[in-house]
C-alpha cells in the first residue's frame, strides 16, 4: 500500500504517518527526518539542504527528488510505504506518479490534513520532538505535554526543538505550502485519491483521531 500525507507544516502528517505505519505495519518515510540526519551527520547531502531548511525554503526538486527515488527503491519498502512530507511540488508529484508507474505500482490514498493558520503556528511553536531517532514521538507543551519536563515519556531520551520550529521560519514555511504544496491536493483529487481531514483543537480533532478513523477502511 502506498500512502501520501499531504497538509501544511503542524497539521499532524508526522503523527498520523507514525500511528498508520506501526497499525498497518507499512514504513513511513519522511523527506525532512531524511534531509535532518544528513545535516546532523554532516554529510554533503546535509551540506547542500541546509541552508533551504533554516530559512523555512523547499529543497530544489532536483535533489529531493533523486533522493526520495533512492530511498524509494530500498527493499524494505517493497510492500509499502507512507510519504510523509513528499511529494510537496507539482514537479514532484508528476515525478512520483511516472516512477510508481514504472515500477507497476500506484498511490493508493493522499490524506491531506487542514488546520486553520493560528492554529500552525501556535502548534509548531510548541513542538518538542523525541531525540532518540528510534522514538521520534511529538509532543506539544500545550496540546500533548510529556508527563516530565523535556523527556520522551516513551522512551526516557531528550526532547528536542527543531531548529526550524520558530515563529519567523514557520510563516516562510507556510508560504511555500500555500503557494507549492497546496496546488497538488486538487492533482490527487482529480485522480479520485484524495481524502480530506479538518484536524484542529476547534472540533476537537487531532492527528491520533485521523489515524484512529484511518485504520480500519485501510486495514
Ligand atoms: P514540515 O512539514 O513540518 O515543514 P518537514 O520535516 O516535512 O516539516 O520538512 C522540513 C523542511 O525540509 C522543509 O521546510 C523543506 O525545507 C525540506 N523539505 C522536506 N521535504 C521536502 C520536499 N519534498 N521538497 C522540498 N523540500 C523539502
Ligand atoms: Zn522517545
Amino acid at each position: 500500500m502506498i500512502l501520501i500525507m499531504l497538509g501544511a507544516p503542524g497539521t499532524g502528517k508526522g503523527t498520523v504517518a507514525s500511528i498508520l505505519s506501526k497499525e498497518l505495519n507499512i514504513p513511513a518515510v519522511s523527506s525532512g527526518d531524511i534531509f535532518r540526519k544528513a545535516i546532523q551527520d554532516k554529510t554533503e547531502l546535509g551540506q547542500e539542504v541546509s541552508s533551504y531548511i533554516e530559512r523555512g525554503a523547499l529543497v530544489p526538486d532536483e535533489l529531493t527528488i533523486k533522493v526520495i527515488e533512492a530511498r524509494l527503491n530500498e527493499p524494505d519498502l517493497a510492500n509499502g510505504v507512507i510519504l510523509d512530507g513528499f511529494p510537496r511540488t507539482a514537479a514532484q508529484a508528476e515525478e512520483l506518479d511516472s516512477f510508481l508507474n514504472k515500477n507497476n505500482k500506484k498511490i493508493d490514498l493522499a490524506i491531506n490534513l487542514e488546520t486553520p493558520r493560528e492554529e500552525l503556528i501556535e502548534r509548531v511553536v510548541n513542538r518538542r520532538i523525541c531525540s532518540n531517532s528510534e522514538c521520534k514521538t511529538i509532543f506539544n507543551l500545550k496540546l500533548t505535554p510529556p508527563k516530565q519536563d523535556g523527556v520522551c515519556d516513551k522512551c526516557g531520551s531528550k526532547l528536542i526543538q527543531r531548529k526550524d520550529d520558530n515563529e519567523e521560519v514557520m510563516n516562510n514555511r507556510l508560504d511555500s505550502y500555500f503557494k507549492e504544496t497546496a496546488p497538488i491536493v486538487d492533482f490527487y483529487k482529480e485522480k479520485g485519491k484524495l481524502t480530506t481531514f479538518e484536524v484542529s483543537e476547534r472540533i476537537g480533532v487531532m492527528g491520533k483521531d485521523v489515524a484512529e478513523s484511518l485504520i480500519e477502511k485501510l486495514k
